[in-house]
């Protein structure tokens, strides 16, 4: 198990290459992978099990199997929803050329010509990378009439030390907007952890997203149902985007975005099972399972640190130098030596690496357990780039000693400047 300190450090990272890519990037939005986060149709199960109103619905993984679903369903309307981890579907363009993640139709022939236009395409929305993502799966739902549409959610927020309850009457489009432009039209209810969701915040909550007569109760009653979700699931923010009401008079959730909170993983098992990486980079997965960090940047200088904090440093000041980082791996805390092999393997398979900084400060690492990993990596990976190491703190003098007993051509650094210096001069010459 890893220290806590080296898992608060590898919690903070998705959120720290969010920023770094913000950073190089401007007017990149990215949605940072802090917490696991579960596809639409997943959390809606959640939610149906908790009471919660949802449409009916299927999941196909196939156009065929879409139009089976679609007979199942009996509706008179269908929606068909791709399935990516982004928001914005409903705006977002396939790249089969269709238009819109989120389809109606109340004819079963095309359910089968959308899906097919859906699955196996890429999904770019607002929200995405800029290629978009691949869609594997459909929800295939029995369609509802939306008379109102509100926004709903429950966030963890530092603030008010717990959770908060947000709502806005304005749903269905972009929160951030309505926050940025009428920032009256956003209500928050603070929920005392203690004492939970209480009648008049629910039913004051509902009143300011409009629910009017019948629909109010029932509305604050979804509202408490959400909570308790929210609570037994360990979710760290239940989003309900349009949280929305029929002309025949019932409250739904039609859309649905959970993250949940990684510290909970040993007691929520079957909901971490649902995890599907397939959306992370494949080389950030690889790194997982030596229980490494891979951040891909855009540069030539593959960066090889320890903790989030000394990465972004690191980052900072190649930059400073006239250099720019090609990726940087996060080591963690208790290393051990296949690992750092492991690391430099994913650096180098990168082709854009020209050079590898290595920039370790020992607390809980032990610096000679790095040298010694560092130097079999070179003899045993053939290493063709310069590498430039800077060590600092326990056991540093004996890890001096291994380095340069070993015989490699290793550039020494005696501090962060220095060695940025090197590898950037190494980047330079060529
Ligand atoms: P998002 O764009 O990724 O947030 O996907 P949503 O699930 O929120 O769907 C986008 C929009 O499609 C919603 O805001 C609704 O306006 C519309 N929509 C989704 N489901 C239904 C439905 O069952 N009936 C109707 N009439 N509209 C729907
Ligand atoms: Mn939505």
């Amino acid at each position: 198990m890893a220290s806590p300190m080296a898992s608060q450090v590898i919690r903070d990272l998705p959120l720290l290459r969010a920023t770094l890519l913000r950073r190089r990037n401007p007017g990149i939005q990215l949605t940072p992978r802090r917490w696991l986060n579960l596809q639409e149709y997943q959390s809606k199960k959640l939610m149906a099990d908790h009471g919660v109103t949802v449409q009916k619905f299927f999941v196909a993984d196939t156009a065929n199997d879409a139009i089976e679903a679609a007979k199942r369903l009996q509706a008179t309307e269908i929606v068909l929803k791709a399935q990516i981890l982004a928001g914005g579907r409903g705006k977002g363009v396939f790249s089969s050329g269709l238009k819109g993640g989120v389809h109606l139709t109340k004819d079963p022939k095309e359910v089968g010509q959308l899906a097919k236009q859906m699955i196996g395409y890429n999904l770019t929305t607002k929200q995405t990378p800029k290629g978009g993502v691949k869609v594997k799966k459909v929800m295939v739902a029995e369609a509802l009439n939306i008379s109102r549409e509100t926004y709903f959610a429950i966030l963890m927020d530092r603030a008010c030390n717990g959770p908060v309850l947000v709502g806005s009457p304005q749903g269905g489009v972009d929160i951030e907007e309505v926050a940025a432009k009428t920032p009256e039209l956003i209500f928050k209810e603070e929920i005392d952890i203690f004492e939970g969701v209480k009648d008049a915040q629910a039913v004051r909550l509902a009143e300011n997203l409009g629910f009017k007569g019948p629909l109010q109760q029932q509305a604050a009653d979804q509202i408490k149902k959400l909570y308790s979700l929210f609570l037994q699931i360990d979710a760290t923010q239940v989003e309900v985007n349009p949280f929305g009401e029929t002309p025949e008079g019932q409250v739904v959730c039609f859309d649905a975005k959970i993250n949940f909170d990684d510290n909970a993983e040993f007691r929520q098992k079957s909901i971490f099972a649902m995890d599907d990486k397939s959306e992370n980079e494949p080389i950030e997965n690889e790194a997982a399972h030596y229980d490494l960090k891979y951040i891909g940047l855009d540069g030539n200088i593959a960066c090889f640190v320890n903790g989030a904090g000394l990465a972004m440093a690191t980052c900072d000041i190649i930059s400073l130098n006239g250099g720019k980082p090609a990726n940087f791996l996060d080591l963690g805390g208790g290393v051990k030596e296949a690992q750092v092999y492991q690391a430099f393997k994913l650096l180098t398979a990168d082709p854009k690496v020209e050079a590898i900084l290595v920039n370790i400060f020992g607390g809980i690492v032990n610096c000679a357990i790095i040298a010694n990993g560092i130097t079999k990596a070179c003899r045993e990976l053939e290493l063709k780039v310069p590498l430039v190491v800077r060590l600092e703190g326990t056991n540093v003098h004996e890890a001096q000693r291994i380095l340069n007993e070993s015989g490699l051509p290793i550039t020494s650094a005696s501090d962060l400047e220095d060695a940025a210096k090197k590898a950037v001069a190494c980047v330079t010459k060529k």
